[in-house]
């Protein structure tokens, strides 16, 4: 990479230590960068840094938010009795776009996995659990149809079922090993229409 000088090397470098970016991929986009008008450049990093500095997670739903609690947990609008479990951010972005979930979330940021050595206690179960100790009606839980999902859909369950508040499953809509993520608004939506209780 030496022929581009070591700073561009350098940016290329970091581009590509980034997640899904290969070394063209990289090379492309530092080239873009390089292209771009300085402030452009400037707002990119600068929008890099604001989020990175202020971002945190829901004091409520464990999310992504820039604020204390999270637009979702602060809407009075939305049912604040029924809690959808997500593995991650993104898997509550996808159920957002749908538009037609009223209630809240809670974000595992992670799923119980024994190969990788991920227990309990290292996602935000206990979080969740302390919700419960609050007026709530339902759990529906979202995990992803793998593995993992499924243990960690079997795990919460079993935390809550003593408690008699009503928990239930997506349907299996979504495709075995499916990532939430990326699959259409349709599926979600049927997925949550026709969930089962466990
Ligand atoms: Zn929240």
């Amino acid at each position: 990479m030496d022929y581009y000088g070591s700073q561009m090397g350098k940016l290329i470098e970091q581009l590509s230590s980034l997640p899904g970016i290969g070394g063209k991929t990289a090379q492309r986009l530092a080239f873009h960068i390089i292209r771009m008008p300085k402030e452009r450049v400037e707002q990119l990093t600068s929008a890099i840094l604001d989020a990175r500095n202020n971002i945190r997670y829901c004091k409520v739903c464990c999310t992504l938010t820039d604020q204390e609690v999270c637009p979702i947990c602060s809407n009075p609008q939305r049912d604040h009795k029924t809690i959808m479990v997500v593995e991650n951010t993104r898997d509550l972005a996808a159920y957002e776009k749908t538009g037609k979930y009223e209630g809240l979330y809670h974000v595992l940021h992670g799923a119980i996995s024994p190969m990788l050595g991920i227990g309990p206690g290292d996602i935000r179960l206990k979080e969740l659990m302390q919700r419960l100790q609050g007026d709530v009606d339902e759990v529906i839980i979202a995990t992803n149809s793998s593995l993992e999902g499924e243990t960690t859909a079997m795990y919460i369950s079993k935390l809550i079922k003593p408690t008699g508040i009503r928990v239930s499953r997506i349907a299996s809509g979504v495709p075995v090993g499916g990532d939430l993520e990326c699959i259409d608004e349709v599926t979600l939506l049927r997925a949550l229409e026709g969930r089962i209780d466990l």
